[in-house]
Order: C-alpha cells, then sequence, then structure tokens
C-alpha cells in the first residue's frame, strides 16, 4: 500500500460572531504580515470592510480588494503581479460566497500564499475543500482545479442564516450529491480498481444523512439546522482533503451539473443543478431515488428543470454530454449507453422533465 498524505485546515471556527475572532485566528497562526482580503461588491458590506476593521483595530495591515461579479479572473491576475514585488503578505482572505473563496484559491495557488475562507452563504462545499472551480478568460468553467485546503475557516452563522434561502438550499443539494458521489466511488474501486478511503467515504455519506434528517427544521431555518449545514459542507471539504481528491464530494451528478454550465443558456446554481443531477444519478444507479427527491422538496431546493430555470431540451444534452466532461472520472454514466431517446426517458420517468 503506498504512503497517504492528508493536509487539513488548521483552525475551524463555525457558529454565531465567529468572524469576530478572526484577529485571534491569526495571531494563534503566527499571521503577522500583510493580508490581502478579496470580497465582492455584495458583501463588502456584509463581511468584507467589517473583517477590514477587526484586522485595522488590532494593528494588522491588510488591503480590501472588491472584485467584479462578472469576470474577477482579470482582477486576480492584476493583483497576482502587485504580489510579485511585495514580500510582507502572509496570507489571502476570501470574505464571501464559493466565487469569492475560489478566487482566494487561485490567487493563493499562483503565489504560494495561504488562504483562509470566511464563507457568507452556505452554497456549496468549496468552503472547506481544496478544489476550485474557474471561469477562464474565454467564460467556461474548468472544475476540480487542485489547490490546497484553507489554512482556516471560518464560518459565521449569524452571516450565513442571513443570505438569501436560495444559497442555503443549494448547499443542501451540493451534500445531498455524496450519496451518487459515493456509489460512484465504490464503482471505480470495483471496475477499475480506484483508491478508494471509506473514511471519507463515511464522513461525505454522513453529512448527506445529516441533511435528510434535518431537511425540515433547515427549511424553517431553525439556527441549529443552519449550523448543521455549514458543518456538513465543511466535513465535505475535510473528506475532499483526506482523499487528496474531489472524489468523495464529486460524481456523476456532479458531471451533469458541470455539462449544463456549459450547454444550459442560464446555468441555475452549483447545488441546485447538483440536487437534480443526484435524483437522476441515484435513478441510474437503482436506488432510491425518490427520497433524494423528496428530500430535496422539502427542503425547498428545485427538483425539475422548470423549477432550475432551465429548458428541458438542455438537461437532457446534459445527461447525454456529462460523461464527456471528465474522461478520467470512472461513474455510473460509463455503464449506460445513453441516447436522446434515453436520456429523455430518465429525466421523464424522474420527473425532472414533463416529458
Ligand atoms: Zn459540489
Amino acid at each position: 500500500m503506498s504512503v497517504h498524505k492528508i493536509a487539513l485546515p488548521q483552525k475551524i471556527l463555525v457558529g454565531p460572531g465567529a468572524i469576530d475572532h478572526i484577529n485571534n485566528v491569526c495571531t494563534d497562526l503566527k499571521i503577522h504580515g500583510k493580508i490581502i482580503i478579496l470580497t465582492g461588491p455584495h458583501v463588502k458590506g456584509v463581511a468584507g470592510e467589517y473583517v477590514y476593521k477587526i484586522l485595522s483595530n488590532s494593528n494588522m495591515e491588510s488591503e480590501l480588494y472588491v472584485l467584479n461579479a462578472k469576470n474577477p479572473i482579470y482582477e486576480i491576475e492584476n493583483i497576482s503581479e502587485k504580489l510579485k514585488t511585495s514580500s510582507n503578505v502572509d496570507c489571502i482572505f476570501g470574505v464571501g460566497g464559493g466565487k469569492i473563496i475560489d478566487m482566494a484559491k487561485l490567487l493563493s495557488l499562483k503565489n504560494g500564499i495561504p488562504y483562509i475562507s470566511i464563507p457568507t452563504a452556505a452554497s456549496h462545499d468549496g468552503i472547506a475543500s481544496p478544489m476550485a472551480s474557474i471561469k477562464l478568460f474565454n467564460g467556461k468553467y474548468k472544475p476540480s482545479i487542485m489547490a490546497s485546503p484553507p489554512l482556516a475557516v471560518v464560518a459565521d452563522s449569524n452571516i450565513i442564516i442571513k443570505a438569501p434561502y436560495k444559497l442555503l438550499a443549494s448547499g443542501c443539494g451540493d451534500i445531498i450529491a455524496k450519496f451518487t458521489a459515493i456509489r460512484d466511488w465504490r464503482l471505480a474501486k470495483k471496475r477499475i480498481n480506484e483508491y478508494y478511503g471509506e473514511y471519507a467515504a463515511s464522513l461525505a455519506l454522513m453529512s448527506a444523512n445529516l441533511i435528510v434528517k434535518h431537511a425540515k427544521n433547515i427549511r424553517e431555518l431553525k439556527e441549529e439546522s443552519v449550523r448543521t449545514v455549514v458543518e456538513a459542507l465543511i466535513s465535505c471539504g475535510v473528506a475532499m482533503c483526506i482523499a487528496g481528491s474531489s472524489r468523495p464530494c464529486s460524481g456523476s451528478e456532479h458531471l451533469f451539473s458541470h455539462a449544463l454550465d456549459i450547454i444550459a443558456k442560464k446555468p441555475a446554481l452549483h447545488g441546485e443543478q447538483c440536487g437534480v443531477g443526484t435524483i437522476i444519478m441515484m435513478y441510474l444507479h437503482g436506488g432510491n431515488w425518490q427520497r433524494i427527491k423528496q428530500t430535496l422538496s422539502i427542503i425547498g431546493a428545485p427538483t425539475t428543470a422548470k423549477e432550475l430555470g432551465i429548458e428541458e431540451n438542455e438537461v437532457i444534452e446534459a445527461i447525454i454530454k456529462a460523461k464527456e466532461i471528465r474522461k478520467d472520472r470512472y461513474t455510473i454514466l460509463h455503464e449506460k449507453s445513453l441516447g436522446w431517446k434515453e436520456a429523455e426517458n430518465v429525466a421523464s420517468i424522474t420527473g425532472v422533465i414533463k416529458g
């Protein structure tokens, strides 16, 4: 058996007011140099400026960058150029939703500087994972770029609970996806002898089971359940750190979502698409897809093309094209021959399209 290396976040803070401890986190992690804070135009007033203020009050040097929502990758290139001539930058903070945290990962990767993840919404499991999904210069997404895990995760539930509910429901879809991701991973172990880690798989599955258990309370926005979603997302990120890949968290349902990102004129949120993908892929696996659909319905996450705001033809095309997205990722899609008719049938039986 070969040696398996695991890199994990050093500190994880979850709970109401967690953000107020950010200066102590820096002290504990021996961050004394300048900090680059990346935030978005919407979350600037929610958390970005607040983090800047806490650092200033603690006499810590920092610079706040508000990234353009459309194509922040250009700004990351510019900040990277600047960083080449400044040697005192110790850490990068990503304060915002998934896109901002992905940008922090990219900037960290380009410059070899660690980053801290400060999510303002619980919309997907990238908040604690080493993986980034980046929109390239040509507008296409490149999923699963391997960066490092965050040095720390600071998730303030007071901030996250105030984010639009749609984002939290999307996060639940990304967690539900682990049911089919693990089935695909086990299949890959069986068919092509791919590395499979029972611990990482169990951690991801535990998160998915918690979402099923708490579905009703999540819908009612009970504080404890919102915290469970945040912790489940972080656990999924940790599962990826343990596995050293996105395998425990991303299978055929994620390939379907990535395909939709390319095909659909107006793609929905990542987790929303993954949730619908899980219904379809669970059907292909011969599992209890009705339970997935019911859980998503209770949570108030989309279960149909219409609710995703995506055309039925685009859903069918995404089912067919999904396996071409990552040819190296063995999933249930490798074992099914899905032409237009078959894909339409699957989407129709599961009620994703009217058919
Ligand atoms: Zn995901």
